[in-house]
């Protein structure tokens, strides 16, 4: 199959192909998604196919206008209108329980359905021109989710039907999942919306345990993208946590040619070893913005290990932790 590159000029062609029952690359706020058409299995089922995704993992899907939820969703709470008046466009994720029309393939065989309704210009236009859109991230499984178009063509060059250049991502990371299948209602997965602005809008959410910490054997993921290993480089990485002083002792005495940093701006005149800055130490949205192109940075340069250092877990911090501790495989170092 060719890939065909289309720019932001060309997305009626995307959505005729989307409503042919293929699959598109389409850019977004948060990383690039792999979109078919929702309400076709079959479509839905390539995207699997394409991806290497197991098929017990559910997708999200995307839709530009509010009113197209009531196709998707049995109920529509007062919780989740109040978070959707608040945070639509936006990355937000909300799981509800779903309509008969989601075909299997869409859900994993869950009786609840992911919805979102994207701020991207580009994305909202393919959704309009065609319908509401099945789309998981548009790596191969597995690898760090795609921030721009070549990052989107290296993994999926031939096996998808076209590809929409719409430059970077603005967000960087997946969008904050929360489920209101629940009540309370549980973040699944941090992201540009932060628990704080969650707990602001509907009062009380719980962290669920799998945000921080490894599954225990034996234990089911409410969401299940948790249980697999994510956004893995090819690279070792291993994550610091500790002073800036000692996060520097550290890594300078590791200086092999085969090992770099990802490091905070502040960190970088003192370091003595090839380094990837992520942003200042606090600066989350520049950390999460840079992240995934960052792995997919140290890869192409064939460093063989990777040291980062431990980012904080406030605001839009938790997104950035959450990623790197699952791209690290849970290796943290105590300093
Ligand atoms: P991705 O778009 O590749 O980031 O994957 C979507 C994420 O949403 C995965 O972690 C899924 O497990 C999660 N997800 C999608 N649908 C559901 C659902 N119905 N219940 C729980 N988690 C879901
Ligand atoms: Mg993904």
């Amino acid at each position: 199959m060719k890939t065909l590159m289309l720019s932001v000029d060309e997305i009626e062609t995307a959505a005729r192909i989307i409503r042919e029952g293929g699959l598109v690359a389409m850019p977004t706020e948060t990383v690039y998604g792999l979109a078919a058409d929702a309400y076709n299995g079959k479509a839905v089922a390539n995207i699997f196919r394409a991806k290497g995704r197991p098929m017990d993992n559910p997708l999200i899907v995307h839709i530009s206008e509010l009113e197209q939820i009531y196709g998707l969703v049995r109920e529509f709470p007062d919780k989740a209108r109040r978070l959707a008046d608040r945070f639509w466009p936006g990355p937000l994720t909300m799981i509800l329980p779903k309509s008969d029309k989601i075909p299997d393939e869409v859900s994993a065989g869950l009786d609840t359905v992911a919805v979102r309704c994207p701020s991207d210009p580009n994305a909202r236009k393919l959704i309009s021109l065609s319908c509401p859109l099945a789309a998981p991230s548009a790596n191969l499984s597995g690898s760090p989710s795609p921030t721009s178009a070549q990052h989107v063509l290296n993994d999926m060059d031939g096996r998808i039907d076209a590809i929409i250049d719409g430059g970077e991502c603005d967000v960087g990371v997946e969008s904050t999942v929360i489920t209101l299948a629940t009540d309370p209602p549980r973040l699944l997965r941090p992201g540009g919306i932060t628990l704080e602005q969650l707990r602001e809008a509907i009062g009380e959410v719980i962290l669920d345990d799998a945000v921080l910490n490894p599954l225990k054997n034996g234990e089911k993921a409410a969401s299940p993208g948790m249980k697999y290993k994510h956004y893995a480089p090819k690279a070792e990485l291993t994550l610091l946590r500790g002073s800036e002083e000692s996060f520097l002792r550290y890594v300078n005495s590791r200086k092999d040619g085969k090992t770099a940093v990802l490091c905070y701006d502040e960190e970088i005149d003192d370091l003595r070893l090839p380094f990837i800055p992520l942003g200042r130490a606090k600066d989350y949205h520049v950390q999460a913005s840079r992240l995934f192109s960052a792995l997919r940075e140290a890869d192409d340069k064939g460093f063989e290990r990777v040291f980062a250092h431990c980012p904080g877990t406030e605001g839009v911090g938790l997104a950035v932790y959450n990623r790197m501790i699952r791209a690290a495989g849970f290796k943290i170092v105590e300093l």
